[in-house]
């Protein structure tokens, strides 16, 4: 389980930057989170403008 970053993804870095064990990075159309490394905290989700970061 980890948080997923769906297709309204605008790649404004702003998850990337809060995200405590920087498990975001830049994929090739928008940022991904490698599910290996996310805790589920849900700070990417609580930054970002469209809503893009969700629970899978
Ligand atoms: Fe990072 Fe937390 Fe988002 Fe997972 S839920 S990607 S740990 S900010
Ligand atoms: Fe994409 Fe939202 Fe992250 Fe910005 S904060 S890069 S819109 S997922």
């Amino acid at each position: 389980m980890a948080y997923v970053i769906n297709d309204e993804c605008v790649n404004c870095g702003a998850c990337a930057a809060a995200c405590p064990v920087e498990a975001i990075s830049e994929g090739d159309s928008k940022m991904e989170i490698n599910p290996e490394i996310c805790i589920e905290c849900g700070s990417c989700a609580a930054v970002c403008p469209v809503g893009a970061p969700n629970p899978q």
